[in-house]
């Protein structure tokens, strides 16, 4: 296969980033340097012409740092008050730099339910697609101030993933603190491989699915990420799992040379996200 023309006709690419490659690890605040370098990318791959989506987390690891608390906080409604401050600073954050390169950004938030009522999922479909032919980037993020337990997504990659297959994107990019998938945990297990493309997400896959990622801020281990390949594949997009910690990365794809994990998109007429969400996410 060559990677450098499966990636050159892609149209519309929904971009993941977490917690943990959006801050320094030892103090837990902002890595602008990686912030602007991420927001450079996205403008270059949009002055391309292709639609780029951002979902990006960070609301609560951001309202901690506002707020002072040197732990994440447990208690639900602390956590929901982070969320509200840490969303408004992060996009404040974003809006500024997006600006650096005359691009306009929107913030979308989401909910389970915004996916499982027939007419708020539509409405979010219509917004994306308006914003997109504005040549907006949308930034997305979950209602965490809102989302009680029962309404919660829980995890940005499946967020991610549910966000491609809403607006018909052919591309999802997770940015992860892990190089792609591998044969095993690559942290326990020094042979462990990296799995360069996955054609199918059969049983040998999905049991490669350790919880694998080491960091204490995000949500998301390789079982969510292979969930959100579920999603993504089955909705018709290609999806990518590479390493944020060089954000650089993202032009590599698009030239088709790059160190990561393919999972080739398996398009299912037959499935729908929305019941797939009532289905198996609880
Ligand atoms: N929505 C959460 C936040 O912004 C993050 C969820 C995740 O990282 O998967 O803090």
């Amino acid at each position: 296969m060559d990677r450098k023309e499966y990636f050159a006709d892609k149209k519309r690419v929904v971009v993941k980033i977490g917690s943990s490659s959006l801050q320094h690890e030892a103090t837990g605040k902002l890595n602008f340097t990686k912030l602007e370098k991420l927001v450079r990318e996205l403008c270059d791959i949009r002055n391309q012409g292709i639609d780029v989506c951002l979902v990006s987390s960070g609301a609560i690891a951001v309202g901690r740092q506002v707020m002072g608390f040197q732990e994440r906080p447990k208690n639900i409604s602390t956590k929901q008050a982070c969320a509200a401050v840490g969303q408004a600073r992060l996009m404040m954050t974003y809006q500024k730099m997006f600006a650096e390169y005359h691009q306009t950004v929107g913030q979308v938030l989401m909910t389970k339910g915004t996916m499982l009522d027939n007419v708020s999922r539509k409405n979010a479909q219509n917004t994306f697609e308006e914003l997109f032919r504005l040549g907006v980037i949308p930034i997305v993020n979950e209602n965490d101030t809102v989302s009680t337990y029962e309404m919660r997504i829980g995890d940005n990659d499946s967020l991610s993933a549910i966000v491609a297959a809403l607006t018909g994107a052919d591309l999802l990019i997770l940015l992860s603190d892990i190089d792609g998938l591998f044969t095993d945990d690559p942290r326990e297990n020094p042979k462990a491989k990296l799995i360069d493309v996955v054609e199918e997400l059969d049983e040998a896959v999905l049991s490669m699915a350790k919880d694998s990622t080491g960091s204490d801020v995000g949500t998301g281990g390789m079982e969510t990420k292979l969930t959100a390949a579920r999603i993504a594949t089955l909705s018709g997009a290609d999806m990518v799992i590479a390493n944020g910690k060089d954000v650089g990365i993202l032009h590599e794809i698009f030239q088709g040379k790059f160190v990561g994990t393919l999972f080739r998109q398996h398009f299912d007429e037959d499935f729908y996200v929305a019941d797939f969400i009532e289905e198996s996410m609880d």
